[in-house]
This record gives structure tokens, C-alpha cells and sequence, in this order.
């Protein structure tokens, strides 16, 4: 279905709102796509222009999350509990940006112990 395998790496909602465009339901299969549809999308994915109209809610900017969870990580080293030597810090963390401006400090630190704890084995 067009809604579930997008063969461009981007955001779902995107993809949703660009078939929608598109004249294209999500619910629709590739096969039964017609010739103008297919020319529809195309146009979208590579000529859609947006008019910026003001600021959305507060934190709806954030998409991601990451994609490691937490409890796999052994926060005093920041090494992973699942494979040994492997460290993780930083955004690809599941603390989900949503931190209140300390990501930064999140990576910083993280990199800072995760060196202790290399230097110190
Ligand atoms: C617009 C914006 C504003 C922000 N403002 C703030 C702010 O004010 N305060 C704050 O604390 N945080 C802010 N952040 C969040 C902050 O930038 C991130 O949380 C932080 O940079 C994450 O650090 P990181 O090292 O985990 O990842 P990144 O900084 O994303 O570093 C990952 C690096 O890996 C590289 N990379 C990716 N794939 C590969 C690969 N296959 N091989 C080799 N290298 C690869 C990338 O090029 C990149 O250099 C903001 C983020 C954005 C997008």
C-alpha cells in the first residue's frame, strides 16, 4: 500500500500529506495507482512548495527519538548492556529531544564519561 512503503526516506506524516496531494489514498495499493497519480506524486516529491503561514506547537518540531532504549545502556560507562565495548551517547539515545535545551549538554557529558570509562579500562 502507498501509505505503508514510502521508497523515499522521509517523515510518514509527510508522505501522508504528500499522496493525500497526490490524489492518492494511503489504503491504496502501488499496482492500482493510475498514470496521472503516479505523475501527481512525482511532482510532489521533487516540486512541492510550502507557504509558511507562523510557528506550530511548541515541541511538534520534534520527530524523532532516537531509537535506543534506555535500558539497554549501563549509564555509569554509557556502554550497551546487550554488546560489550559498544557506547552510545547522544541523540541516537531515546531521551527524545524533548530535554529542554540540554541535548547538547546530554552529548557533551555522555562523550565525557564514556572517555573516563575507555581511559580508565
Ligand atoms: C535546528 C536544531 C536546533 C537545536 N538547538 C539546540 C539547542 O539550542 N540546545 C541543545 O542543547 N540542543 C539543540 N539541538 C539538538 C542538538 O543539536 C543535538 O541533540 C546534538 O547535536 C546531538 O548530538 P549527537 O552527537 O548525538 O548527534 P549529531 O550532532 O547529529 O552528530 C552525529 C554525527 O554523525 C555523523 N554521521 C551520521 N551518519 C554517519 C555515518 N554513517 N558515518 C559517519 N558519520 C555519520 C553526522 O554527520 C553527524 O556529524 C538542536 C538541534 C537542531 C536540529
Amino acid at each position: 500500500m502507498v501509505g505503508t512503503s514510502s521508497f523515499v526516506d522521509i517523515p510518514k506524516r509527510l508522505w501522508d500529506q504528500l499522496a493525500l496531494y497526490s490524489g492518492i489514498k494511503t489504503n491504496q495499493n502501488w499496482a492500482d495507482l493510475t498514470k496521472t497519480q503516479i505523475e501527481n506524486l512525482t511532482q510532489q516529491i521533487t516540486r512541492c512548495q510550502f507557504e509558511a503561514k507562523g510557528k506550530s506547537t511548541f515541541k511538534e518540531e520534534f520527530v524523532t527519538a532516537g531509537g535506543v532504549d534506555l535500558k539497554e545502556i549501563n549509564f555509569k560507562t554509557f556502554e550497551s548492556r546487550l554488546h560489550s565495548n559498544l557506547y552510545l551517547i547522544g541523540e541516537v539515545l531515546n531521551i527524545d529531544a524533548v530535554t529542554g535545551g540540554f541535548n547538547f549538554q546530554n552529548a557533551w557529558t555522555g562523550g565525557w564519561i564514556v572517555s573516563e570509562s575507555l581511559s580508565s579500562s
